[in-house]
């Protein structure tokens, strides 16, 4: 008598779990990381705020630490609590970009310099493996890879993640960093 194959091992059960999840992505949506910043302000509140407005974009999948960073660019301001999410999202890039500038703005951002102090600041870092140039949209960010308060966060979810253009993963980039820009883990209890 023919025995029926078991399908109920370990084996088959990552196998179905790895497709369902392939699935549901191809299906609804993407996977997009995020940069987000703040460095006025009760800065752990404001980055939970943001976490918490874009719940409704898409699903928030993982959150990295908060890092204290060092201001680049334009030195002469307070330090920045950093962090990176991931989300799984079905919206078009530009609707995710409208979406993040009305997030910003409703958290009450104005934009007065250029690379100042901003109380609130979301950036698209990668939209699954899409490369985009258009006007007022670059993905992969322009600058992630030279930035350490973004690599680390990054590298921190997400070590495999591989830059589309560069071709190399963000622990990769990470490593590769020269020393400087200075970056710590904040020692908090974060709400989500
Ligand atoms: P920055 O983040 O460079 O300090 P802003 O937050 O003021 O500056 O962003 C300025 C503009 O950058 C946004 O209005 C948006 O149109 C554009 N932009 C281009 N690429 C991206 C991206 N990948 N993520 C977020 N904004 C982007
Ligand atoms: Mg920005």
């Amino acid at each position: 008598m023919a025995t029926s194959p078991n399908l109920d091992t370990p084996f088959v059960r990552f196998i179905w779990k790895a497709f369902a999840q392939d699935l549901k992505l191809y299906l609804v949506g993407k996977t997009v990381y995020l940069s987000l910043g703040s460095n006025l302000g009760d800065r752990v509140a404001n980055l939970e705020a943001a976490i918490d407005r874009l719940r409704a974009i898409g699903e928030v999948v993982r959150v990295s630490s908060f890092y204290e960073t060092e201001p680049v660019e334009f030195t002469a301001q307070p330090w920045f609590l950093n962090c990176v999410v991931k989300l799984e999202t079905d919206k078009t890039p530009k609707q995710l970009l409208a979406a993040i500038v009305r997030i910003e703005r409703e958290m009450g951002r104005r934009r007065t310099q250029k690379k100042g102090p901003r109380l609130i600041d979301l950036d698209i870092l990668l939209f699954g493996t899409s490369v985009i140039k258009s006007q007022g949209l670059t993905v992969p960010h322009p600058a992630m890879h030279e930035r350490r308060f973004v690599l680390e966060p990054l590298a921190e979810i997400a070590p495999a993640v591989r830059h589309p253009v560069l071709e190399h993963t963000a622990r990769e980039l990470w490593e590769a960093l020269p020393a400087g820009q200075g970056v710590r883990k904040l020692k908090v209890e974060k709400n989500h």
